[in-house]
Order: structure tokens, then sequence, then C-alpha cells
């Protein structure tokens, strides 16, 4: 039984579909620390798992957020959901979202825009729907937030549904991770409020049917330590065995290092650039070893890394940053001042990143080898004012900030701790109907608990024997049994 003056919990809902989601809810809880770092949840409720790494001061007394004295903790928590609350299917299917964005794009992408229409939407809906209603309702009603976060569009819909379902009314936030373009499945003017990076994707969002007072444009969500000073970047290219004033592309894949990050950087080899490389291989075990092959060969100087945690100070070593169009570093370089070079994006969700940058001139598009080392040869060529001038206008269009909005906009929503928790009505309800089901009752009632609608099947005395039966119909009498013996288990 919940106790009536716990620590108000915040549920983040991602998917690791890419680095992006994680990357996002990681960012805006850090700066929601960051925002009133004296009520930390942490310290007075369980133990969570937090950010590595501490932050400097300044950055909170830089942004001081709105909470000033006011003591109102929270904990909050970032859930995986296809791998926590899916069947072994979904956590099976969610982890070739990598792969098939990689190797089979064209999949991806009727996927994508198959499932983009209102009636297929429906379709998928229901489908994501019935895999994950399960698991969800099971960590909801463990965890019982008082109020939840979606990061990533799949999950809004069946939370939503799972909530209704217990009768609940939870605070519930969106936060787009795509720039521009998105699927509808982030549009459900059900929520409370949805975080949009940018006003083009404001009037998507409304054209997709969401309220447009719930509609609030706060930027692409990144992490607190890439509003802190530059780091010296001549001594972080010295500390990857490069040198320390020579022009420096950075490659990067996303995090699970998707795209042809070894072809790029064979071909700025070849064409004998006076330039020198780090590549970032992400998560993508097979890209680094074939990244560090290939090195001695390269004919530029070059420093392969994995996942890196340390993505500011590598930004800030860099001249340039080579990319696919992901909304997360797209952001972040510009909280950087990086000019951009995008060479692909996954199709779909990031096609509108690609004429964000361009149309914004903080970048360009470089679709194949030969063009990207065009672009390069241009970039090292440029004149110090000039690159100056280029990370000046990336600057300003950057919005380090957003974190920091978009806690803010999810701490409105957090119950005082005095406030009697919603859960505590549905939580005594569960405990009755597990207890029922532990008598080997039917609980009454459950049945519209749970809004289903099959009709009952009239039961069977158990051990009664059927002479004379047909084999099929005797069999069939023995599944609808097993059946409803199965139902009451649930
Ligand atoms: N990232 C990181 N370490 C790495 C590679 C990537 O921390 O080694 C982060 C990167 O800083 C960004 C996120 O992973 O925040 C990638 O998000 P993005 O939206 O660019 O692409 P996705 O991986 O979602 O396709």
């Amino acid at each position: 039984m919940a106790s009536l003056r716990r620590v108000p919990r915040i549920l983040f809902l991602i998917a690791d579909t890419g680095g992006g989601h994680r990357a996002a809810a990681n960012a805006v809880r850090a700066a929601m620390d960051l925002i009133a770092p004296e009520t930390r949840a942490s310290e007075r409720d369980e133990a969570t798992p937090r950010e590595s790494g501490s932050l400097p001061v300044q950055v909170h007394t830089m942004l001081p957020g709105s909470w000033g004295g006011a003591v109102r903790p929270w904990s909050a928590y970032v859930v995986e959901i296809f791998q926590e609350c899916g069947p072994l299917a979904v956590r099976r299917a969610s982890t070739l979202y990598g792969p098939t964005v990689t190797k089979r794009p064209y999949v991806w992408a009727g996927l994508y825009h198959a499932t983009n229409t209102r009636p297929t939407y429906a379709a998928l809906s229901l489908f994501t729907r019935t895999l994950l209603q399960r698991g969800l309702r099971e960590l909801l009603e463990k965890m019982q937030p008082d109020v939840i976060v979606s990061v990533h569009s799949l999950l809004i819909q069946p939370t939503l549904d799972v909530l209704r379902q217990l009768g609940i009314r939870v605070p519930f936030i969106t936060v787009v991770t795509d720039m521009v373009r998105f699927h509808r499945s982030w549009a459900q003017p059900e929520v409370d409020a949805c975080s949009v990076p940018t006003p083009a994707a404001r009037e998507l969002m409304i054209e997709f049917g969401m309220p447009p007072e719930k509609t609030h444009v706060l930027g692409m969500p990144i992490h607190p330590k890439f509003c802190q000073p530059a780091v010296n970047g001549a001594a972080t290219r010295q500390s990857l065995g490069l040198a320390p004033d020579r022009f420096t592309v950075l490659l990067v894949a996303g995090g699970e290092g998707m795209g042809r990050l070894g072809e790029q950087a064979r071909a700025i080899g070849a064409a004998q650039l006076p330039v020198q490389l780090i590549a970032i291989a992400g998560r993508n075990r097979a890209l680094r070893a074939e990244l560090e092959a290939a090195r001695a060969t390269l004919g530029v100087p070059a420093a392969v890394l994995g996942f890196v945690d340390n993505m500011p100070d590598l930004m800030h070593a860099a001249d340039v940053i080579v990319t696919k169009a992901g909304p997360g570093t797209i952001a972040e370089s510009l909280a950087c001042g990086l000019p951009i070079i995008l060479t692909g994006a996954v199709p779909g969700q990031e096609v509108g990143n690609i004429d964000y940058v361009v149309q914004q001139h903080v970048g360009v598009l470089a679709r194949t080898p030969e063009e990207l080392v065009a672009a390069v040869r241009d970039l090292a060529a440029s004149t110090p004012e000039e690159l100056a001038a280029l990370r000046a206008h990336a600057r300003e269009l950057s919005h380090p900030r957003a974190s920091f909005d978009i806690g803010r906009l999810i701490l409105s929503y957090v119950p005082p701790p005095s406030q009697p928790s919603q859960w505590n009505r549905v939580t005594s309800t569960a405990a009755r109907t597990r207890f029922r089901r532990l008598r080997g009752r039917r609980p009454r009632g459950m049945r519209r608990w749970l809004g289903r609608r099959r009709p009952q099947a009239q039961p069977l005395p158990r051990g009664r024997r059927i002479p004379g039966i047909a084999p099929l119909q005797r069999m069939s009498l023995l599944m609808r049994r097993r059946r409803q013996r199965a139902s009451y288990k649930k």
C-alpha cells in the first residue's frame, strides 16, 4: 500500500531505437536535477540510477530554475519499455531497428510511410497496445508514477490506454525528438502537454490534431553538459594522439553507429586532405573494428572510438562534424558551434532534419563520398574568420537550454508531496483482485475493470467424464476449459 506522503515519481518512457531517445530523457532528467539540486529525491527516496559525472555549479547559477527555495522533491526513472514490458517477440524485434535502418533502409521507409496515415496508424496502435498492454500495466501498477513523460511516439497511445483502463488520471507529457517532420503517432490530443523542437514541428503537430495550447516550442533536449564553457580543444586532440592544430573532422553515426563511416573515412584519406579524423563508431562493434583496421592505411591521422560519453569535449575539439541527420547530434553540434556535413538520414523521421540544416545555413548535404570530400576540402580551406562566422551562426540557432525549459514544464505537473496519490485507490483494487485470485475465485467486475468485452464462457465442472462424444468436440471443450483457467490466472 502506497504511503500518502511518498516522493512523487516521474517516469520517462523510452525505447532504444537509436541513441537519441535515451539521450533526450537523460538530458531532461539531468536538467531537472540542476533546476533544483537541493531537492534531489535520490537523497530522500530509494536509490535511482543517476547521470554519471557531476555538473559544474556555474550551470546551475547561470540557468536558475523557477523553483527557488520551494522544497518539492521527486524521483525520476528512465525505462526502456520495449525491453521491460514487451513480450519476447517485441524485445527481439526492437533490436532489429539498427540493422534495418542501416542495411535495409527501404524496409524501414516502407514501414514508416505505410503506418503514417490515419487508418494504418489506427491498426499499428491496436497492434502495439495489444503487445505492450500487460507489461505496461504491471510497470505502472508497480511504479505508480505521478507524472509520465514519453520520449518515444509508439509508447504514448498504449500507455494512455492502460491509464484509461485503470481509471486513473496521471499528467502525461510528450517530448518530440524529431526536428521538423515526424510520425503522426506523436500527436495524441489526450496528453496534457507536448514539447516540440521547432515552430515547423508545432505547425505539423497542430495539423495532426493536437490542440495549439498544449503544444510548446521548447527546443530539442540536449544534455546540460553542452552548456558548459568549451574545454581546450587542442588538449583533447593531443590526448587522442592527434596534432593540436590540424583541421579536425569529427565523424559520427548516431548512438548505434549507423551509416557508411568506413567508406567516408577512406574517401577523405584517399583525397589526401590536410585534415585529421576523430571517428566515433558508437555501439557498432563491427564498424569500430573496420575503422581500426583501416586506420593505418587511411592516409590521414585518425583516432577511432567506440561509444563515448564525452561528446561535448570531442565536438569542441573538432572543426566540422560529418554525421547522419540524427536530431540529437544536430542539436548538440549547433550548441558547440560546429558546422555540419550531413551524409544521409534514417528514412522517414530524419529526412526533415536535412531540410532544417540546409535551409538554416548551418550545414550542407553530401550524399556521396565525392561530395563529402568536396565539402570537407571547402571548409578546410576557409579562413579563420569564415569559420568563426559559421560557428557563431550555428550557436545562434541552437537552443542549449531546451532541457531546462522542458524540465520546468514537467516539474510544473508534479503534485505536491502532501497530495494523496491517485494510485492508492488502484492499488487497493489491485490488491483485492490478487487476493481473490489467490483464493481461486473469479473476481467480480474484473473483466469490466480490465476493459474487456469478451463473452463469458460457462465454467465446466472439473473432472467431468464425457462419454460417447466425438474426439473433435471433446478437444474443443478441453481447450475452452484451458482458456478459462488461463484467463483466471491473468
Ligand atoms: N552519442 C553518444 N555517444 C556516442 C555516439 C552518440 O553519447 O558514442 C549520443 C549523441 O551525443 C546523441 C545521441 O547519442 O545524443 C544520438 O542521437 P541522434 O538523435 O543523433 O541519433 P540516433 O542514435 O537516435 O539515431
